[in-house]
C-alpha cells in the first residue's frame, strides 16, 4: 500500500515523503502522479505511528475505570484531535492497520476498540504533565480573574514553555508587516504616529495588559483593514513597518497543531491538546466592545510568559480575515515603520447570523 503528501497535513510527514522523491498513485486519497512512499518498508512511518499509538490504552485494559464518555476509536481521534491527516476516519483506520500490521494482530483492540489516555484520571500523572495540572482550562480562568492574578500555581511553566518551543517561529530582518489606525481626517497619520500608543495611555488587548505598551501588526493590508473595524466614511492610515533584525515569536495559531512527529515527548502534546485549542480560540478571538477587561487576562498571562522568556512577541489567526495573521510585538523598537498611505472607506458589507 502507498500513501502520498497529500494524505497528510503534518509538515514532517509530508517532508519525509517528498524526501522519497518517488511519484506514483496514492491507494488513500487516491491521488494521482504524486509524492509517495511504500508503507511495507518505510520505518520512520512505522517507529512514529507505534509511539503515538502507545500514548493510548483501550479503556477495557486499564487498571482504573476510565470515564467511557471520554473514550474514543482511535482513528476518531487523530481525525478529530490531532492535525495529521487529510483523509476521513475510515480511510486513517485502513492506513493504520496496513502500517502496523504486525501491532494490529498483537493488540486490534487498540484498533478497534474505545480507547483512552490511562494517565488523564491519574492526578500524579497530570501535575506532572499537564500544563494545568488537574485544571481545566475554566479553572484557570476563573482563577486568575477572581482569586490569585500575578502568582497563580495553576500553570506547570515547564511544560507550557517546552510545548510553546515547539512552535518557535523565525523572522528575518527586512520583513515587512502592517498596522492600520483610524484617522480624523484624510490627511491621516505619517511615520511618527503610526507606532505602537504610549505608556500610561495603553488600552487592554488580548496580548497586553492595560499601560503596558505591544505593537499590534498584521501581515498584509487586507488583514489590518478587517482588524481595525473601521465604520463607513472613516479615513484608515496604514503604515507599512520593516523588521530591524532576526527575531523569533511563538506562533499560537500553530499550538494546537503541534506535529507529534516531531522532538516532543508525544504523550505531553496528546494530553494537552484541549488546553492548547483554548489557548489557540481565546487568543485569536476578536475583542467584543462591551468586554469585560477581565476576559483578556488569561491569555494576557500567556503572553507575558512568552515575553519573560526571551521571545519578540506572539503571533495568531485573524478571525476578521480569513488566512490573514496578527502580531503582537512587545517591543515596538524591532519594527521602522517606512511608508503610510491613507484611505477612505467608502463602502462596508455587513454579515450576520442568528445568535443562538
Ligand atoms: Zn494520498
Amino acid at each position: 500500500m502507498r500513501c502520498c503528501e497529500r494524505c497528510f497535513k503534518d509538515p514532517e510527514i509530508k517532508a519525509i515523503i517528498r524526501g522519497n522523491n518517488t511519484r506514483g498513485n496514492c491507494d488513500f486519497c487516491h491521488s494521482n502522479n504524486v509524492f509517495i512512499c511504500n508503507l511495507e518498508n518505510n520505518e520512520y512511518l512505522k517507529d512514529n505511528f507505534e509511539s503515538l499509538l502507545d500514548v493510548y490504552t483501550p479503556i477495557d485494559e486499564m487498571e482504573h475505570t476510565y470515564p467511557k464518555e471520554k473514550a474514543d476509536l482511535i482513528k476518531n481521534i487523530l481525525c478529530t484531535q490531532w492535525s495529521i491527516f487529510n483523509l476521513d476516519t475510515d480511510a486513517v483506520y485502513k492506513f493504520l492497520v496496513s502500517l502496523l500490521p504486525e501491532k494490529y494482530s498483537e493488540q486490534p483492540t487498540l484498533f478497534d476498540n474505545p480507547i483512552g489516555i490511562s494517565g488523564t484520571v491519574d492526578e500524579e500523572y497530570m501535575s506532572r504533565y499537564s500544563i494545568l495540572g488537574t485544571y481545566q482550562w475554566e479553572d484557570f480562568v476563573k482563577e486568575i480573574k477572581e482569586k490569585n492574578r500575578f502568582h497563580t500555581n495553576i500553570i506547570n511553566k515547564d511544560n507550557l514553555k517546552t510545548i510553546l518551543l515547539s512552535t518557535c517561529k523565525q523572522y528575518k530582518a527586512g520583513s515587512i508587516f502592517y498596522r492600520a489606525r483610524i484617522c480624523h481626517d484624510k490627511q491621516g497619520f505619517d511615520e511618527k504616529d503610526m507606532g505602537a500608543p504610549k505608556a500610561p495611555n495603553v488600552s487592554a488587548g488580548r496580548a497586553n495588559p492595560e499601560g503596558i505598551s505591544c505593537l499590534y501588526l498584521a501581515d498584509s493590508i487586507d488583514t489590518t483593514f478587517h482588524e481595525i473595524r473601521a465604520g463607513v466614511f472613516d479615513y484608515v492610515t496604514i503604515g507599512t513597518f520593516r523588521l530591524l533584525k532576526d527575531i523569533e515569536v511563538i506562533n499560537l495559531a500553530a499550538i494546537d497543531k503541534i506535529s507529534p512527529f516531531q522532538e516532543i515527548d508525544c504523550s505531553l502534546l496528546a494530553i494537552n491538546l484541549p488546553h492548547l485549542r483554548k489557548i489557540e480560540y481565546e487568543i485569536s478571538k476578536p475583542l467584543r466592545r462591551h468586554d469585560s477587561l477581565l476576559d483578556y487576562l488569561p491569555t494576557q498571562y500567556i503572553s507575558d510568559y512568552i515575553k519573560s522568556i526571551g521571545f519578540a512577541g506572539i503571533e495568531y489567526k485573524s478571525t476578521m480575515c480569513k488566512l490573514g495573521v496578527n502580531f503582537a510585538i512587545f517591543n515596538e523598537k524591532l519594527f521602522e515603520c517606512i511608508d503610510t498611505k491613507s484611505y477612505d472607506i467608502d463602502s462596508l458589507t455587513y454579515g450576520y447570523s442568528g445568535v443562538e
